[in-house]
């Protein structure tokens, strides 16, 4: 917001008594952030058209190549269908994307809230990403917490949240290199953290990492298959579950990022108020 610079609206209305004019009434409204609010949505309306055109580009192109010819050459024909696959993907992943946001972001997401064990999740999405992390030379490893931490909310929702962050530190890793998931328990919260040895993160490109589409580096993104939406997406889950998420990284040494949320009730609160009476 520029300073002394902020758009205004005035309403002005005349104050009549008995048919004269005896004054006026005005109202000047701030709207700074309305402006900022429709600014953000056009912004959006724009990345989205512009992040769709670009793998449809890319379709069109190979089909149009295969057409004039290279699908009589079964080597490339094969090449660029692989293509023309991997696109469709992108394409999918991304509308999926763009779906959970628009549905996060109008606070209409199906508000499923059940009782879910945190650390049990944590090492399903580990389990089921593992094979991921072997074709990247990555080592996954899992760190069990001594006792069960359970959380309320959308357990679909909390899985996405594990997967994104999780599927990150390995897309975002080295050949050689780890990443390590850990939930334990603090007194009024459950924590994960995510951490691991892979490229880092300049301190510079940290404010801006949760913003919708926005990528540190964009090529490697891209090579990853990502879509600039998973951490947006990430960031609402924790918000609409009254969590709050840290992100610490070095360049060239790796990143962590750190979530909070609260626990769930206990299950027996009768029981425990009695032994707490004792
Ligand atoms: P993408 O689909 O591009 O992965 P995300 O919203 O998930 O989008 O992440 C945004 C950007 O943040 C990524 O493009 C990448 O530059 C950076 N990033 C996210 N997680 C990590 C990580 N663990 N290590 C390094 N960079 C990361």
């Amino acid at each position: 917001i520029c300073r002394g610079h902020r758009p205004l609206r005035l309403y002005v209305s005349p104050m009549k008594q008995d048919d004269r004019v005896v004054g006026a009434l005005a109202i000047v409204e701030d709207i700074t952030e309305l402006r900022r609010l429709e600014q953000v949505r056009t912004d959006f309306a724009a990345n989205v058209s512009h992040e769709l055109k670009t793998p449809l580009t890319s379709i069109r192109g190979f089909v149009e190549t295969l057409q004039a010819g290279a699908i009589d050459n079964p080597e490339m024909a094969h090449k660029f269908l692989n293509i023309i696959q991997m696109e469709t993907e992108r394409l999918t992943r991304l509308i999926n994307d763009i779906l959970s946001i628009s549905k996060l972001e109008s606070g209409n997401d199906e508000v499923a809230t059940e009782r879910i064990r945190l650390d049990k999740k944590a090492c399903d999405v580990c389990e089921m990403l593992s094979i991921h992390a072997q074709e990247k030379e990555v080592t996954l490893n899992y760190k069990l917490g001594s006792e069960p931490v359970y959380i309320i909310g959308n357990p679909d929702r909390v899985e996405q949240l594990l997967i994104n962050l999780t599927e990150n530190a390995i897309k975002y890793n080295k050949p050689g290199g780890s990443v390590t998931v850990q939930v334990f328990k603090s007194a009024q919260e459950a924590n994960v953290t995510i951490s691991d040895t892979g490229i880092g993160i300049a301190e510079e490109n940290l404010p801006r990492l949760f913003e919708r589409f926005y990528r540190v580096d964009k090529g490697r993104s891209r090579q990853m298959g990502g879509t600039g939406l998973g951490l947006a997406i990430v960031k609402h889950i924790v918000r609409s579950m009254n969590g709050e998420i840290e992100v610490h990284s070095k360049l060239g040494e790796g990143t962590e990022f750190l979530i909070t949320l609260p626990l769930a009730p206990k299950e027996n609160p009768e029981k425990e108020t009695i032994f707490e009476d004792e």
